[in-house]
């Protein structure tokens, strides 16, 4: 059996799996190491199988009923107290997520870590505040009335770890679902120290489970159990293709937070410096963000004054350790992600795409790439049309609106797009014709937690935040009661 826990430049972290509120060890392991310095293993992960799958969906359908039995304040104090825990253990779980998948520590302690206490805040009040909607019609009175689905599998991928795992586990969890979380194998660690909280918060056993391993056994196990009445994944679309599969066969509803290769449209009559400083900090985090604007749409009369800035804001990033504070772009999560990430860019080259900029490996031996920028050398590109996932972003030029507007929408994702202009009018056009989830004009990643997020095609199906995850989560249903006399 393997160690239970795990100690980490001091920190404790558990290793193994969390089932009926109880750690528990897998025979079998795998190893998770600094993407900072592959040589340091971090640890010895539990990696669960089919029977770890089973084992913690019957926990999480053995307290179902009493978890969905908690009044509203009830559930809305644990989730507030989880959310006092994360905040009292902030350091600890972002050094761990900077060891463990390199993001950059002062960006996990100012906004990540908080972000996933605030997740647990947000539907805190969101349950206390809501309403029933009622109202009267055909002399009856109708009442909608949103009823606990069930156990929810929540899978969720390597990137941002703790913030995107709290993002999905809140809604379902306030929502009175039992949950079952499956991290992702080249990030375990951040979301295994949550674990420790579950008990301290006032969950009752089984109500909130972990799961660690990997997604061709656990995970699939876990999104085929017939017991599962909700599936809520992010990751790529192909993974999304066999979860959808499962939860077709199970007759479950399923969302999907997927892949994006969202616009970046540059208009002349923008704060070109503005524009040019976003679109240069996307290579933060080294480009692995979902929502990134990866494909630059520059206006041709401004082409060369947006190419100037953006290179000198380009030109100020520096690869390094992320625990440091002047380092902006991180090493790439595993050599597996940036021998993907080079060969991207190796296709594109063979193909004729124009490498502006970047397009190597930064030094030997490390997980670091150069931020590259890349003209194709037609939309049909595969570096236009295909996720990269890394610092790699593409640039177009255009002449009218319309144009700008048919390269946005001519990818097969929908997840993001972001507008720079300082035309309202422009604004409230494009940002209305521009197909995908969120649109964001003259700012990029400010997020309100009740607003819908998801995506279009291959972004995604259904939304998640604010009430709308809570309808996802709910097994919604009429009462309808006759308002006049019965006798
Ligand atoms: P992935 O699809 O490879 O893995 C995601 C998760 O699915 C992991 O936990 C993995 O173990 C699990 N999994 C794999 N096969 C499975 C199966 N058959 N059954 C059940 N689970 C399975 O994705 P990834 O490489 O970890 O993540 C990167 C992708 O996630 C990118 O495409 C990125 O854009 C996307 N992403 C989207 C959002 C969003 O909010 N839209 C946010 C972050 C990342």
């Amino acid at each position: 059996m393997a160690a239970e826990r795990v100690t980490i430049e001091g920190i404790s972290v558990p290793t193994g799996h969390f089932i009926g509120g109880e750690h528990v060890a897998s025979e079998a392991t795998f190893e998770t190491r600094s993407p900072m310095d592959w040589s340091w293993k971090l640890a010895d992960i539990s990696r669960g199988t089919a029977a770890t799958a089973q084992a913690a969906v019957s926990a999480a359908v053995e307290a179902f009923p009493q978890w969905s039995a908690y009044s509203v304040g009830e559930r809305a104090a644990c989730l507030n107290r989880l959310a006092d825990l994360i905040e009292a253990n902030k350091d600890a779980i972002a050094t761990v997520e900077c060891l463990d998948m390199a993001m950059l520590l002062e960006s996990l302690k100012l906004r990540l870590v908080p972000r996933g206490a605030l997740n647990f805040r947000n539907y805190a009040d969101i349950i206390v505040a809501a309403e029933e909607r009622v109202w009267s019609s055909k002399g009856t009175q109708n009442r909608v009335i949103r009823m606990p689905a069930g156990p929810a599998v929540i899978i969720t991928p390597w990137n941002a770890p703790f913030m995107l795992s709290t993002w999905k586990v809140a809604p379902a969890l306030a929502s009175g679902n039992t949950v079952i979380l499956k991290p992702a194998e080249w990030s375990p660690l951040s979301a295994a120290l949550l674990s420790d909280f579950i008990n301290e918060a006032g969950f009752p056993k089984g109500a909130f489970n972990i799961v660690q391993g990997f997604g061709h056994d656990l995970g699939s196990a876990l999104v085929s159990d017939p017991r599962v009445k909700r599936l809520s994944f992010t990751g790529s679309p192909a993974t999304a293709r066999k979860i959808g599969h499962a939860a077709a066969e199970n007759i479950v509803p399923f969302t999907a937070e997927l892949g994006g290769k969202g616009p970046f449209m540059v208009f002349e009559d923008c704060d070109i410096e503005a524009a040019a400083k976003k679109a240069a900090g996307q290579f933060d985090d080294s480009g692995q963000v979902c929502l990134a604007g990866t494909r630059l749409l520059v206006q041709n009369s401004v082409m060369d004054a947006f190419l100037e800035k953006f290179h000198a804001h380009t030109d100020g990033h520096v690869m390094g350790d992320s625990r440091e504070a002047g380092t902006t772009m991180t090493a790439l999560i595993h050599p597996d992600h940036l021998a993907r990430v080079a060969a991207f860019v190796d296709r594109a080259r063979t193909n004729g795409d124009e490498i502006l900029r970047g397009g190597k490996v930064h030094k030997e031996g490390g997980l670091w790439y150069e931020p590259t920028l890349i003209r194709p050398k037609s939309n049909d590109s595969e570096i236009v049309q295909h996720e990269v996932f890394g610092p790699v972003l593409t640039l177009q030029g255009f002449d009218t609106e319309e144009e700008a507007v048919a390269l946005a929408n001519s990818t097969m994702y929908g997840l993001s797009g972001i507008i720079y202009t300082s035309s309202a009018e422009r604004a409230e056009r494009v940002g209305r014709a521009v197909r995908s989830g969120v649109v964001w004009v003259n700012c990029f990643l400010i997020r309100d937690l009740s607003a819908p997020f998801g995506g279009i095609g291959e972004s995604g199906i259904g939304r998640e935040g604010g009430d709308y995850a809570l309808d996802f989560h709910a097994d919604l249903k009429t009462l309808q009661i006759f308002e006049g006399s019965v006798s």
